[in-house]
């Protein structure tokens, strides 16, 4: 209670308000307004493409949408012409790791126990540049892998303009249930650090909102190994109600059918992987409302680290089984959010999720639907960001040519703009 807080316990707080005030923020919105022209718009929610609209930025924000004709073009308006481009809205990754760099520069385990906290944030510094400079101004990360709640000060140097970077939405450590993580196979008797925080029945309340009290946006479980499920569904239940008393949604890891069955079952938001899913568990997740986070890039790009017999096998088994996974959930009619567990390959390149989930099945427009407004849904954030209507944050992206005819077109980013601050343009 902050009436019984010593004098210099109050002074203290006082003090830490006052630094934590926004400063001189590097990235301000022109004051000015801003109309951006390209030959179409993709809006995030309706499949085709509007050609000849306009769209009008002031303050950060998204003021008029439409088609030129109808569109009045404020008075000293600055103008941005993208011929032969698609305007669409920035684009979102739900599953990353900014905290990690690619395992065929350092194995996950070195980068763990071997790199120091700062090193990781110097070079997340650069994760983040790279995603946003590639189109995408969200990233739900999950989980520091070891750097403990570095990801809530990366927010906040991005927030108060330190740095430029995506919107984030962070979960801090992540919850493993006690020994079922890694690092993993050391002599019994030696405390190894963990990637993730280790919790188990009971004890999962406090872990779960001493993590919120630190700065998760989101709470991330691992549900299994690669030996089967770890938590029960009592514990499971137990973490997505002690998140969501707090306003926060649970995504869970889970490549197993018993782990994804266990997690969708008590009630998590998302579910992460799920290569081992079949029809059945599918129809539970798309009954339940858990949405499914493919990330088919990590499984493509660690066959590529092994060094998987290209030529000789082009898709790994590992990829063959995401292949069918993929498709029973798109009949299941399971909501599919963009993921791609950046981090453990090259940042810079998650536009690689989208034309994997066009190759597995889905329509270019459904792919980028996934990381719009499908994403914005799945994340809670739909009355900011995820499609071009006024009111929205100005998170845009343009691409020459038209990703809903040739998904490909996301490669090739023109202009990045998030709160109506322009990173990147022709
Ligand atoms: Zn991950």
């Amino acid at each position: 209670m902050p009436g019984r807080l010593p004098i210099a316990a109050c002074l203290t707080l006082a003090l830490a308000l006052v630094v934590a005030a926004p400063s001189h923020a590097q990235q301000t919105p022109p004051a000015g307004p801003v109309v951006l022209r390209p030959a179409r718009v993709f809006d995030g929610v309706a499949s085709e493409p509007h050609p000849g609209w306009v769209v009008v930025v002031q303050g950060g924000a998204i003021v008029a949408a439409g088609p030129a004709a109808e569109v009045k073009v404020p008075e000293g308006a600055r103008v941005v012409d993208l011929p032969d481009a698609t305007l669409l809205p920035g684009l979102v990754d739900a599953h990353t790791h900014i905290l990690l760099h690619a395992y065929d520069e350092a194995s996950w385990e070195d980068q763990v126990l071997k790199e120091p906290l700062a090193l990781r944030v110097a070079r997340a510094t650069n994760h983040l540049k790279l995603n946003l400079m590639s189109g995408f101004t969200t990233l739900r990360d999950l989980g520091t892998e070891g750097a403990g709640y570095a990801d809530v000060g990366l927010k906040q140097a991005i927030e108060q303009g330190i740095i430029p970077g995506p919107r984030l939405v962070v979960a801090t450590r992540a919850i493993v249930a006690t020994r079922t993580y890694a690092p993993s196979g050391f002599a019994p008797e030696l405390e190894i650090p963990q990637g993730a925080e280790e919790a188990d029945g009971d004890s999962l309340r406090r872990v779960v909102r001493d993590q919120v009290g630190r700065g998760a946006d989101v709470i991330k479980v691992y549900a299994d190994n690669a030996r089967g499920p770890t938590f029960s569904i009592e514990e499971l239940k137990l973490i997505v109600e002690t998140a969501r008393s707090a306003g926060r949604p649970v995504s869970a890891h889970a490549t197993t059918r018993g782990g994804m069955f266990r997690a969708a079952t008590a009630g998590v938001s998302t579910i992460e992987h799920g290569e081992g899913g079949d029809a059945e568990v599918f129809r539970l997740m798309a009954s339940r409302g858990v949405a499914f986070c493919p990330t088919l890039t990590v499984l493509e790009a660690l066959a590529r680290f092994r060094g998987d017999r290209p030529g000789v096998d082009p898709e790994p088994a590992r990829l063959k089984q995401a292949r069918a996974a993929f498709k029973l959930a798109l009949d299941a009619g399971v909501t599919i959010v963009n993921g791609s567990d950046i981090g453990a390959f090259k940042h810079g390149e998650g536009a690689r999720e989208l034309e994997l989930m066009v190759d597995f099945g889905m329509t270019p427009p459904a792919a980028l639907k996934a990381a719009t407004s499908v994403a914005a849904k799945v994340l809670g954030l739909d009355d900011k960001i995820g499609a071009i209507r006024p009111g929205l944050r100005a998170d845009l992206v343009a691409v020459a040519g038209d990703p809903t005819k040739q998904i490909g077109a996301v490669r090739k980013l023109q202009l990045v703009m998030k709160d109506g601050v322009l990173y990147r343009e022709p």
